[in-house]
């Protein structure tokens, strides 16, 4: 029957105490056998003194003990039986021997079986891990070096104590649990939380086993314990840092997601659930893109997830994701692959990106970009970005264009140049030359001289901004104005025949007074002509008298030169000349043109004219032309009028700047309907009226950089005013 190892308790047993008993032993038994007539087997008792010597464990000693109390038990027999040898006291001796010799071998064969288990503990002191045996009440009976390590306790210290009250043990489960698993399948495994003696808190792995005696009674547990502190605190950390990644995934402003190597998703984050899609929607993962993307977008979204899993390369693509309010919302969708070491892929990660707004933007700028170059093909206008300081330059396709240059060619400031106009060519580099010392504005129209031997005329504004890259930016625009500037100065040329043509049919009304103002200095001619004739043939001729009548004859021929010089030169056709000229001095000779329509209506003429008369720089036949139009507007809105007719005539300054003339009637007046409407080519009133009148007079006005309106005054009939600027000796230079 083999009995729970005792030894285990005395591992390191102090010996004095029974070599020193066994050494009093061997004493008293020696002096009663030697000394006393007992005719016992004292000797027997050196037995005692070989076991107290053999719990020594000390096989040598053991030994000599045996031989010592062999010779002490002879000895005595001698010194006891010296008169001769009794049969009996010999058998006793021989008893006593042969008691010695078989305790002493059974006491060496234990102390051998002993140090076999000795050696066999020490080996399992070897061990890391903390091995721990408790009785049935959690007493310790065995303590090895790893506890030791591990609890902080030596093994003397924790030999005999309850393991749960030294260690403060924490269990997962009851205690009476884990003791009814130990009793039914012998064996315990868990974690224990543990406090060490410096009163750490260390957490151990058990594994525990039961010990039963041969009868199966149980008898102790045996427990291997390992320090996981470190362990649990790397899972605890390793949990928090997965707990951190997962909310960081969640918080990623996209849709995060993983899939198995063949394309099956196999994790999806907050922003999906978050849109009401989970894994199980669909059935499988791989579903789930049947239920998210826009049936217009799956086939080529899942066109190139396939071929991405097929070749292991990234997977990229754009389509409309469905988002929990069941609208479309455009993503970006991309995936890298995760390989093992021999290069399969073992999972997929990818992130679908909103870009719902970016490709909102992109579809504005697409559509303002198509916007832009429809405006600047319709209105011939092209765009021109030119970076200083190295003059790169951009150009729109309409700048392209309107140069005639394809669109491989390099835009630089020489292509522009070789386009442009040779008399033009100084205006064009004086105008780079502003641009490249930082003018605010640079704005110039000039010509182009296109390959083929055709003229455009080009307009270009552009003005300086200063890009966050650096440097300066003229950004400007380039309009061809071929078609305006042509018909501009086909207007011009129509205008002014049209000038000419009114001034034409204005004579034509006047023929009647022109005519009365031409006969009458030749009819004075003639009179004057047969007078001095009949003071000459006088018997005496009269020369003073006739001087005086060839006098006058030469100041009214004179004067009919003039009339019909003035008009001459009405009626000729002429480019506009501007010139100063005195504004009394020419409404007085339009007045006399106009005199005998003034006699005829009975109009009565008021001068106020300004002295010294302001001085004007225009064209005097374009003014002559306004003044008739308005005072023969005048004498017409007069004629319908039964009362007085008075128009009245002024010159002055309007301002510093500008000489005002002023046409008043008493005419009909002018509604304040009218007011608007009469500088408006063909407005009139009249029935043989061509409405031309004022507008003609308006143009001329304005060309010479003045203005002309109406007014009605309160106190009746029309108010015609105009102003030009004055001559500040500028004029010749124009
Ligand atoms: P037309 O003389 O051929 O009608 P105008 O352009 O000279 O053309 O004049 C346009 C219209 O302006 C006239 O028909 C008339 O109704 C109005 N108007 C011009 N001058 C006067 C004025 N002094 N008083 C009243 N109405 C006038």
């Amino acid at each position: 029957m083999k009995t729970y190892p005792s030894v285990l308790l005395a591992a390191n047993r102090d010996t004095s105490i029974p070599m020193a008993l066994a050494a009093l032993i061997a004493l008293v038994v020696f002096l009663i056998d030697a000394l006393t007539p007992l005719d016992i087997a004292i000797a027997v008792l050196y037995v005692v003194v070989v076991l107290l010597v053999a719990s020594t464990n000390n096989r040598a000693v053991t030994v000599a003990a045996t031989w010592g109390c062999v010779a002490l038990t002879l000895l005595g027999f001698v010194m006891s039986h010296e008169g001769g040898y009794l049969n009996g006291a010999a058998a006793r001796c021989l008893v006593s021997l042969v008691a010695i010799g078989t305790t002493s071998v059974l006491s060496l064969r234990n102390q051998a079986a002993a140090t076999t288990l000795q050696e066999q503990i020490q080996l399992l002191n070897l061990a890391h891990d903390a091995i721990v045996v408790h009785d049935m009440n959690d007493r310790i009976t065995f303590w090895n070096h790893g506890a030791e390590a591990l609890y902080g306790w030596t093994a003397q210290q924790a030999l005999g104590q309850s393991i749960h009250q030294l260690t403060q043990t924490s269990f997962p489960v009851s205690p009476e649990d884990i003791k009814d698993e130990l009793l039914r399948t012998n064996r315990w495994h868990g974690e224990l939380q543990r406090v060490r003696r410096d009163g750490r808190v260390v957490a151990v792995s058990t594994r525990a086993a039961l010990w039963r005696d041969a009868t199966g009674t149980p008898r102790a547990v045996l427990a291997t314990n390992n320090d996981i502190t470190r362990r649990k605190e790397m899972e605890a950390r390793v949990q928090r840092q997965q707990e951190e990644l997962r909310s960081t995934i969640d918080a990623i402003p996209g849709m995060v997601w993983s899939s198995s190597g063949d394309g099956t998703l196999t994790f999806i984050n907050r922003r999906w659930t978050d849109m009401g899609v989970t894994l199980e929607e669909g059935g499988s993962g791989a579903d789930v893109w049947s239920a998210i993307v826009h049936p217009a977008d799956l086939p080529q979204m899942q066109s190139a997830w396939r071929s991405a899993i097929a070749t292991g390369a990234s997977f990229e693509n754009v389509s409309r994701i469905r988002t929990g309010t069941g609208a479309y919302r455009w993503m970006h969708l991309g995936a890298e692959p995760l390989r093992d070491e021999a290069g399969a892929i073992l999972r997929w990660y990818g992130v679908n990106t909103d870009i719902e707004d970016r490709k909102q933007a992109e579809q504005a700028l697409e559509r303002s970009e198509a916007f832009l170059a429809d405006t600047q093909r319709l209105s011939r206008t092209g765009s021109i970005a030119t970076h200083f300081p190295d003059a790169s330059m951009w150009w729109s396709d309409e700048s392209y264009r309107i140069f005639e240059y394809s669109r491989e060619v390099v835009p630089t400031f020489d292509a522009i140049l070789a386009r442009t106009h040779p008399a033009d060519v100084a205006t064009v580099r004086g105008a780079f030359e502003q641009a490249k010392v930082g003018a605010a504005l640079v704005d110039v129209k000039y010509r182009l001289a296109m390959p083929d031997g055709s003229v455009k005329y080009v307009h270009y504004v552009a003005h300086l901004t200063r890009p966050q890259s650096g440097g300066t930016e003229y950004v400007g625009a380039l309009m061809d104005i071929t078609e305006t500037t042509l018909a501009q100065e086909a207007l011009a040329r129509s205008s002014a025949e049209l000038a000419h043509v009114t001034r034409i049919t204005m004579l034509g009304e006047l023929a009647a007074s022109i005519a009365h103002e031409v006969t009458q200095p030749i009819a004075a001619v003639v009179a004057c002509g047969g007078a001095a004739l009949r003071w000459l043939n006088r018997p005496t001729p009269e020369l003073d008298e006739a001087t005086r009548s060839v006098t006058q004859i030469v100041r009214d021929a004179k004067r009919a030169g003039e009339i019909i010089q003035r008009i001459r030169a009405m009626a000729k056709k002429r480019d506009s000349v501007p010139a100063p000229v005195a504004l009394n001095a020419i409404i007085t000779e339009s007045a006399e043109l106009m005199r005998r329509e003034f006699e005829w209506h009975a109009v009565e003429v008021q001068w106020d004219l300004d002295e010294p008369s302001p001085e004007a720089c225009c064209d005097r036949v374009e003014l002559q032309q306004v003044l008739i139009n308005l005072l023969m507007n005048s004498v017409q809105a007069m004629a319908d009028v039964s009362g007085p007719r008075k128009l009245r005539i002024a010159t002055g300054m309007f301002d510093p700047g500008h000489a005002l003339v002023s046409v008043r009637d008493s005419g009909t007046g002018i509604s304040e309907d009218n007011a608007d409407r009469m500088f408006s080519t063909f407005f009139t009133t009249k029935s043989e009226g061509m409405g031309m009148g004022l507008s003609i007079c308006r143009s001329i006005v304005e060309a010479h950089g003045g203005r002309i309106w109406a007014e009605s005054p309160a106190t009746g009939g029309a108010l015609l005013q105009f102003i030009l600027p004055i001559d500040d000796g500028r004029c010749h230079e124009q």
